[in-house]
């Protein structure tokens, strides 16, 4: 009997399931999307009962596809939007409110406070991370204090918090297991990732009760399995990571100094930095790449906040594309930019700069500057930045790469790909399955029942289909540039007089 591990893949906008086979290809997909609710501006929600509902329904559609029955599926691995925070009463399974997204700035406030009273050092310390509303923490004291039916389920002992991962696997396992992996943990700026502990003192500082917590558990390992009502028969949960480390793990950057860049709406490079946790200078958070058998590996993080997104604006809102994979023989089309550059800062600008107030600019801009060289110089960006962020990487981790794997929806794009390899002078490696994140996830819940029986047999998996070789000549990259860090300057300097007025 065939036998596959599912994937679930609950992202921001939509839910995925990929079934995988033993060689690690795709034998199955379903994927719906799901409502995003603005309630006010710079507020992102999701219902988590539409959550749980579509993963369910793309669960059953992907197996529906092949025929397969439980039976088929050996283990079920899970990877998620990371930070998202839910809050749900334990007896109904009902949520107390929606689930407050990682976009979402509500929190700012909570995190200034944290900052003023004095705590932001001892949270990098403990956490790896910079206070933030990103992170859960400030999100779950949001929902303790507006909203009343918290606090009173909080009283009667009733009251759960948990990340994507955990609201998954308490509802696959039909209320029975509340637990949490590692890397997800990581995220929500109340775990300790020195002690493998939920923090006492952060907890004390937002006075977040540690009975509403999950457990922490191994990212690959025996979670559960689901209620035999959901597929007709129990399936075993065998793997859980956030979106991020699981593209890590899917890529098999097992080893120190490896290194993966996704290519999405942002992108994010993630380097492993093995055993122990590295700090950076230069503006990187540090994670929990994935914790195995007691063991815990770590990673440097670096974020761009808008990358693929860039493209979308150009379709959207400028009109400029049909369809953002167009941008490629746009590129294609000229030689170069003309000398513009487009620093795409819609909502500040992330690592190594970290200005919130910095917009997006477009500088260099000449008559004959044309439609292909916007689009161009777009693309270029994305290549710009990340080159940004793994120099922060290089110099944090005293690491020089040696080839960077990439996934993501834009890195199909041959012209980026050739530019990225050109700007960091190191080749570039494009797998043949780009969907890294659902296959890290997969890797790990099979790792857990024996699908795969060692990181060895994973790493027989993976192949280059495709390696961009840098071609172009120092000087001109050197040139290139350092055009684009004056356009930086040029648009730091934008934001600065906004500062002093
Ligand atoms: P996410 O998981 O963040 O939603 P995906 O990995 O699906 O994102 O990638 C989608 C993003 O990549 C979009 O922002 C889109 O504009 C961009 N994109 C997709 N294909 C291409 C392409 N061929 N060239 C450039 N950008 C692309």
């Amino acid at each position: 009997m065939e036998t596959y591990i599912m994937s679930l893949d609950q992202g921001t906008t939509s839910c995925r399931c990929i079934l995988f086979n033993r060689a690690g290809e795709i034998v199955s997909v379903a994927q719906k999307e799901f409502h995003q609710y603005y309630p006010q501006p710079g507020w992102v929600e999701h219902d988590p009962m539409e959550i749980w509902s579509t993963q369910i329904g793309v669960a059953q559609e992907a197996m529906y596809k092949v025929r397969a029955g439980y039976q088929n599926i050996a283990a079920i691995g899970i990877t998620n939007q990371r930070e998202t925070t839910v809050l749900w009463d334990k007896e109904t399974g009902r949520p107390v409110y929606n689930a407050i997204v990682w976009q979402c700035r509500r929190t700012a406030v909570e995190s200034d406070r944290l900052k003023e009273a004095g705590h932001a050092q001892a949270i990098r310390e403990k956490t790896g991370l910079f206070i933030d509303a990103y992170f859960s923490a400030t999100k779950i004291r949001w929902i303790l204090d507006r909203v009343p039916e918290a606090r009173e389920l909080l009283a009667q002992g009733r009251l759960l918090f948990g990340t994507i991962d955990t609201w998954l696997v308490w509802n696959l396992t039909g209320g029975k297991v509340h637990a949490t992996d590692y890397s997800n943990a990581a995220r929500t700026m109340l775990f300790n990732i020195n002690t493998l502990q939920w923090d006492k003192d952060i907890l004390q500082w937002l006075e977040i009760p540690a009975c509403i917590l999950p457990e922490v558990v191994s990212s690959s390992g025996r979670f559960g399995v689901t209620d035999s009502s959901i597929f007709g028969g129990e399936i075993l949960i065998g793997g859980a990571a956030g979106d991020q480390q699981a593209a890590l793990f899917g890529q098999a950057c097992f080893a120190p100094g490896t290194a993966k860049n996704t290519y999405g709406t942002g992108c994010f490079l993630l380097m492993n930095t093995g055993t122990t946790p590295m700090y950076s200078q230069n503006g990187l958070l540090t994670t929990i790449a994935w914790g195995i058998d007691g063991r815990v590996e770590y990673a440097l993080e670096g974020s761009v906040f808008v990358a693929g997104a860039a493209i979308q604006w150009l379709r959207d809102e400028m009109k400029l594309l049909e369809a953002s994979p167009d941008s490629e023989a746009a590129a294609e089309s000229v030689c170069d930019t003309a000398g513009v550059y487009i620093v795409p800062a819609f909502t500040g600008i992330g690592a190594p700069y970290w200005n919130p107030y910095v917009r997006g600019t477009i500088t260099g801009i000449s008559r004959g500057a044309g439609r292909n060289h916007l689009i161009r110089a777009a693309l270029e960006s994305l290549a710009y930045q990340t080159c940004d962020v793994l120099s922060a990487m290089e110099e944090d981790s005293r690491v020089s790469l040696r080839a960077l794997k990439v996934d993501g929806g834009a890195c199909a794009n041959n012209f980026l790909m050739q530019f990225q390899a050109d700007m960091i002078g190191v080749a570039v490696e494009r797998p043949p399955c780009i969907e890294t994140t659902a296959l890290g996830a997969a890797y790990l819940a099979g790792l857990a029942c024996g699908y795969w029986k060692s990181k060895e047999d994973i790493i027989k998996n993976i192949s280059v289909s495709q390696r961009f070789e840098p071609k172009m000549d120092q000087a001109v990259r050197e040139q290139k540039r350092r055009g684009w860090r004056r356009a930086v300057k040029a648009a730091l300097a934008w934001a600065e007089e906004e500062e002093s007025v």
